[in-house]
C-alpha cells in the first residue's frame, strides 16, 4: 500500500535520509526503531509532505505522491499523529477532533465528521467524557489519545505513528498500543516510530532498523525481535535472556 523508494531529505547540508526504503503492506503494523536521530521522525515527514524529499518517491496504492503538498497528502490517505501530540491546546477535544476532518468536510462530507467522532469515542471513551474540555487541560495520555483521534477523522488508510509512547505511564503506553492493534484489526494500515522498540515490535508484522539515515535491518517483527543486534542494542536485554519473543502479543493475537 505504502512505498518508499530510496529516498533522500536533508535539513542544509545535513543529510538525515540517505535512499531509505521501506513498504506497508495493506493492513499490516510496521514498526521503525532507531536511536535518537536516526532519522525516524524525518523519514514519516518526507512521507506525509512535511519536509519533502529531494530525491527518491513515495507511491501510494502504486500512485506516485512524491510531488503533493502535504494537505493533497492527507487528503490521498495518508495521516500523521505527530510527536509530542501537538493538539491545539485551546481549542476542545470535540473541536480538536473536528479539524482533523477538515478535508473531508470541505469535500462536503457533512454527515462523516459525526459519524466518526463516535468512532474515537469507542475506541477513547475518555475523550467522550472531555469534549468540551480545552485539550491544553488533558493529561498527556489523553492529548496522546486525541492526537490520535484527530489523525482517525481524516479516515486515513495508512496512519503514521511518531512515538506515540512517549512521556507516558507505562499503564497508557499499554493502552495506547491495545489500540493501535485494534485499529489494524478495523483494516487501518500502521507505521509506527518507536524508541520504545520492544513494544513496538510486539504489536508489529514487520519492522525496520535506521541508523544514521540508513536502513540497516528490516524483517519480520520475530526476526528482530530475536536478533543479537537488535536485542543489544534496542531491547535493552542480553541475548537469550529471558527472551519473550517467541510469545508476543502479536503471536497470539494472530492465533
Ligand atoms: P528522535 O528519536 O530523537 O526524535 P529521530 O530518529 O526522529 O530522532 P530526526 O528528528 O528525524 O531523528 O532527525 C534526524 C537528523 O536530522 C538529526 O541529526 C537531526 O538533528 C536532524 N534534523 C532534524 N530536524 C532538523 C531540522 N529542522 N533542521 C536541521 N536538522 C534537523
Amino acid at each position: 500500500m505504502l512505498e518508499v523508494r530510496a529516498i533522500s531529505t536533508f535539513y542544509g547540508h545535513i543529510h538525515a535520509l540517505k535512499e531509505v526504503s521501506l513498504e506497508v503492506q495493506a493492513g499490516e503494523i510496521v514498526s521503525l526503531i532507531g536511536a535518537n536521530g536516526a532519522g525516524k521522525t524525518t523519514l514519516l515527514n518526507s512521507i506525509s509532505g512535511i519536509v519533502p524529499a529531494s530525491q527518491g518517491q513515495v507511491l501510494l496504492d502504486g500512485q506516485d505522491i512524491t510531488q503533493l503538498s502535504a494537505e493533497a497528502i492527507v487528503s490521498v490517505g495518508i495521516s500523521q499523529v505527530p510527536e509530542l501530540r501537538q493538539v491545539f491546546g485551546t481549542l476542545s477535544v470535540h473541536d480538536n477532533l473536528i479539524l482533523g476532518a477538515y478535508l473531508r468536510l470541505r469535500r462536503g462530507e457533512r454527515e462523516a465528521g459525526n459519524e466518526d467522532i463516535e468512532y474515537v469515542f469507542g475506541l477513547f471513551p475518555i475523550l467522550k467524557e472531555r469534549q468540551n474540555q480545552m485539550a491544553g487541560t488533558l493529561s498527556g495520555g489523553e492529548q496522546q489519545m486525541l492526537a490520535m483521534g484527530r489523525g482517525l477523522m481524516a479516515r486515513p488508510k495508512v496512519l503514521l505513528m511518531d512515538e506515540p509512547s512517549l512521556g507516558l505511564a507505562p499503564i497508557l503506553v499499554q493502552e495506547i498500543f491495545r489500540v493501535t492493534q485494534q485499529l489494524q484489526e478495523a483494516n487501518t494500515t500502521i507505521l509506527l516510530v518507536e524508541q520504545n522498540a520492544r513494544a513496538a515490535l510486539e504489536i508489529a508484522d514487520r519492522g525496520y532498523v535506521l541508523e544514521t539515515g540508513n536502513v540497516v535491518l528490516s524483517g519480520t517483527a520475530q526476526e528482530l525481535i530475536t536478533n543479537k543486534e537488535v536485542q543489544q542494542a534496542y531491547l535493552g536485554r542480553a541475548p537469550g535472556k529471558n527472551n519473550r519473543g517467541a510469545n508476543s502479543h502479536k503471536a497470539s493475537s494472530k492465533t
